[in-house]
């Protein structure tokens, strides 16, 4: 939302309460926040806002082109969306599209009131129509865990987060969520829908779903309303069970989105919103490294769509490791579409699948991140005697 943001500073508040003039640097990029600037930190500050103005023109003009490597690898950049006002963002960045709408954003908007199907159909129907020509990828409530859902829970749960959330507690009260379900199945008439679902760790939940789906086509048949049978279905990958048997579930569904802002949490047990164990958050820990490559290789095998909508998408740093795994399509925030696309056309993508594979058999992330920054220059792999110019 183009708001700088910074978070897990411990220990702030209390010198910054009760003194509405303290001035206060918030730099979203490094990650700072700076209390009482002297001028010349304030100067460098102000410098640097022009700068970042210069390049987001830059990024715009980037925004018209589409993202093809130096060797023409095409990626479709696609954008995440949790309201939909930032629709015009994504497509002012030149989005491929809707990668991911979280619509759990609408329950939290409307609680405690419950969003009535002609508020989702509008809105699913707006999304689907601006992302046109290419899909929307619409995501079911992942309600549960940290985003309580007060009016659907009926207990409380000492562990949330591995608790009824996601497709669970949707499959748990299909009285409440016939509601978004009916509104999805009659917006396939608005475009190229893709339904995606959350925190899958089992088969019999996409194929409950399915029939889930069944029962409301047949009542919306009953009742003559239009709607199309042409959509896609899918899985998101965010548990590590799920990576595991994803040449399994390949053959239950359409597509795949590796969610790794929790495919990290789970598998290296660390809370992704706390601060205390922040710096064992990650994303270059070999083991992910290997379960990306695994479950973009085995949804690539099955003939279906991998994409990747967790933060490590959004990171440029790390678009060469993405691409080196395989990946071909990648949701990012609307503002970072054009950075990306940027990245991947500035690479060479032949050679990154090799630099991947080694970087999964070192020991630590620190090891990676050393052996990345030596083999990884501006346009790609050097020094592994792959064939880049
Ligand atoms: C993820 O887990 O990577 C993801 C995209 O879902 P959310 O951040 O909404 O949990
Ligand atoms: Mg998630």
């Amino acid at each position: 939302m183009s708001i700088p943001a910074v978070l897990g500073v411990s220990g702030i508040r209390p010198k910054i309460v009760d003194q509405a003039e303290v001035p206060i640097i918030v730099d979203g990029t490094e990650g700072r926040v700076i209390l009482w600037p002297d001028e010349e930190t304030l100067q460098r500050y102000r410098r640097k806002c022009e700068e970042s103005e210069r390049q987001e023109l830059q990024l715009l003009e980037t925004s018209l082109l589409a993202a093809v490597s130096k060797d023409g690898v095409e990626v479709k950049v696609m954008a995440n969306i949790d309201l939909p006002e930032e629709i015009g963002e994504a497509q002012r960045f030149g989005a491929a599209g809707v990668g991911l709408y979280r619509s759990e954003f609408l329950y939290i908007e409307k609680s405690p009131e419950m969003p009535t199907e002609e508020e989702h159909l509008a809105i699913y129907r707006h999304l689907i129509e601006a992302s046109a020509p290419h899909p929307a990828i619409i995501r079911t409530y992942d309600l549960g865990g940290r985003k309580i859902a007060r009016e659907v829970m009926e207990t409380r749960e000492a562990n949330p987060v591995l608790g009824l959330r996601g497709i669970r507690l949707t499959l748990a009260r299909p009285d409440i969520f016939r509601t978004q379900v009916r509104a999805l199945i009659r917006a396939t008439v608005f475009g190229e829908l893709w339904i995606m679902l959350p925190m899958v760790t089992i088969v019999e939940e996409i194929r409950q779903f399915r029939a889930f789906c069944e029962e409301v086509m047949a009542e919306l048949e009953e009742e003559e309303i239009p709607f199309s049978r042409d959509f896609k279905l899918g899985s998101m990958v965010e548990v590590p069970a799920t990576a595991m048997i994803t040449d399994i579930l390949a053959r239950e569904v359409d597509f795949f989105s590796i969610g790794t802002n929790d495919l990290i949490q789970y598998s290296l047990a660390v809370d992704r919103n706390n601060e205390h164990v922040s710096d064992l958050y990650r994303p270059l820990h070999p083991a992910i490294l290997r379960m990306l490559t695994q479950v973009i290789g085995n949804g690539r095998a099955a003939g279906l769509e991998v994409s990747l909508c967790g933060e490590m998408g959004a990171d440029p740093e790390l678009t060469p490791v993405l691409l080196g795994a395989g990946l071909r399509r990648v949701s990012v925030s609307p503002r970072q579409v054009a950075t990306i696309k940027r990245r991947i056309r500035e690479l060479h993508v032949e050679g990154l699948d090799r630099l991947v594979r080694d970087c999964a058999t070192l020991s630590t992330g620190e090891e990676v991140r050393e052996f990345l920054s030596q083999h990884l220059g501006p346009a790609g792999v050097v020094g592994l005697g792959a064939n880049v110019d």
